[in-house]
This record gives C-alpha cells, sequence and structure tokens, in this order.
C-alpha cells in the first residue's frame, strides 16, 4: 500500500439507526485511520444526567447539567479483544449502558442544549486533528469538520431502519418491540432535524448514501471508491 497517501478526514451523517457507525468503523478498518462515535458522546453525557438525577420524567435540569459539564470526561479505548473503540465515561466503561432505550429516549432532548454542544464539538475536533479520521454524528459535515475531505449523508427507508435497530436490540437480549422503536426513531429524527442548535440537515457538499437496499459491503465498496479518488 503507498502509504504518502494523504490521511483524509471523513464526515458521515444521517438519520438515526441507518447504519452509520457500522460503515463508519468498516472504514476506519479498512484505512486504519481512527473511528469517533459522536453519538456515543451525546449518549454518554445524556447517561450521566440520568444517574446523577438531572433528568425526571424527560425533564433536563438544564442549569445542573451546564455546571456539571466539566466533571465530564469522555474518551474511547480499544477492546483488545473485539478491536472495537469502547466508550468511557471518567474512566468507566459504558459502552453497554449507552445503548440502552431509555438512554435513546433522552439523548436527542439533551442534545439540544447548546452548551452540551459545544463542549462536545471542541473535544471532537479536537480528536480529529491529526487526520486520518472517520466521524460520524448529525452535524459533522456542517458545524464540526466543514472542511473535511468527503462528506456522506446516508439515509434508509423507516422501516428499514426500524428492523436494523430491532434485531440489534434483541441481539444484545433488550426487551423492545418494533412499534417502540419506530416511535424512538421517528421521534430523535424530528429532533434532531428541528431543533435549533445545529440541526440534521445534508452538507451542501455531501454526497447521498441511501443504504435501504444495500449489503455493508456494497456500501464500503461505494465509499471507498470515493475515498481512493480524494486520496
Ligand atoms: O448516533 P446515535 O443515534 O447514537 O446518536 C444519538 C443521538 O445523539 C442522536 O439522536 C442525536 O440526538 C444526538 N447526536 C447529535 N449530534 C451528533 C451525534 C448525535 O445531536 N453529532
Amino acid at each position: 500500500m503507498n502509504t504518502d497517501r494523504k490521511k483524509l478526514v471523513i464526515a458521515i451523517d444521517g438519520y438515526s439507526s441507518c447504519g452509520k457507525s457500522t460503515i463508519a468503523k468498516d472504514l476506519a478498518r479498512v484505512l486504519n485511520y481512527i473511528y469517533i462515535d459522536t453519538g456515543a458522546m451525546y449518549r454518554a453525557v445524556t447517561l450521566y444526567a440520568m444517574r446523577n438525577g438531572m433528568i425526571k420524567d424527560g425533564e433536563i435540569d438544564k442549569e445542573k447539567l451546564i455546571n456539571s459539564l466539566n466533571k465530564i470526561k469522555i474518551t474511547f479505548r480499544q477492546n483488545p479483544e473485539t478491536k472495537q473503540n469502547e466508550t468511557y465515561l471518567n474512566g468507566e466503561n459504558v459502552e453497554k449502558e449507552i445503548r440502552r432505550m431509555d438512554v435513546s429516549n433522552n439523548v436527542s432532548r439533551v442534545s439540544t442544549i447548546k452548551e452540551v454542544r459545544e463542549y462536545l464539538v471542541q473535544l471532537q475536533r479536537e480528536m480529529a486533528k491529526k487526520g486520518g479520521v472517520v466521524m460520524d454524528g448529525r452535524d459533522i459535515g456542517t458545524v464540526v469538520l466543514p472542511d473535511a475531505d468527503l462528506k456522506i449523508f446516508m439515509t434508509a427507508r423507516p422501516e428499514v431502519r426500524a428492523e436494523r435497530r430491532y434485531k440489534e436490540l434483541k441481539a444484545k437480549g433488550e426487551n423492545v418491540s418494533k412499534e417502540e422503536i419506530m416511535r424512538n426513531i421517528q421521534e430523535r429524527d424530528r429532533m434532531d432535524t428541528t431543533r435549533k442548535e445545529s440541526p440534521l440537515r445534508q452538507a451542501e457538499d455531501a454526497i447521498v448514501l441511501d443504504n435501504s437496499d444495500m449489503t455493508p459491503q456494497q456500501q464500503l465498496d461505494w465509499i471507498l471508491n470515493l475515498v481512493n479518488k480524494k486520496r
């Protein structure tokens, strides 16, 4: 392999549960890049707020959370067995916990808070500084890394997305219905696209990937073809 090839910054945005992290992880592995899951960072802040009594019946004590941000340290470490990056909150591995349905039900509300976004965006930019990065989220191509070398905007039909998330949660042993998942996906999309701070939208220079009828390998080949044109 030609090691002189430019180390790119790749931004992947899109709706909830359309397979962004699957493709981002595959891509990072093949290119030997770092993968940064920004959704995991919003989920970790949400988990912290839930554990510390800052969210009651869906209502967030914003002031308390904003004042606690400096106590929230989020890092990623590679699991030597799976070779996957896992999320740590103040030194504790929370990878499993942050994917739970109760966290999913609160995360989009937490991520509307301007100060939470500013705090995490600054961390995300720091992580991407050296290049050779695949970052996925909702505002990566528009706000976090507007100068990214390649921007992908992912989408898939809602029923396909619900089915994928259902299988994923079932495999992890979570007892949820498809209807509940569909409601959660639709509600998160609504909040993510309509919020005031950095709403989810396609960057003007992003390339759309509708993966409803594509396998992970087909998606990977499709993106690698674009990556090779850029390098
Ligand atoms: O990617 P994931 O579905 O894990 O993200 C969880 C939630 O975090 C999203 O529904 C969205 O509300 C929020 N998020 C965000 N900006 C990002 C990444 C995630 O607002 N860059």
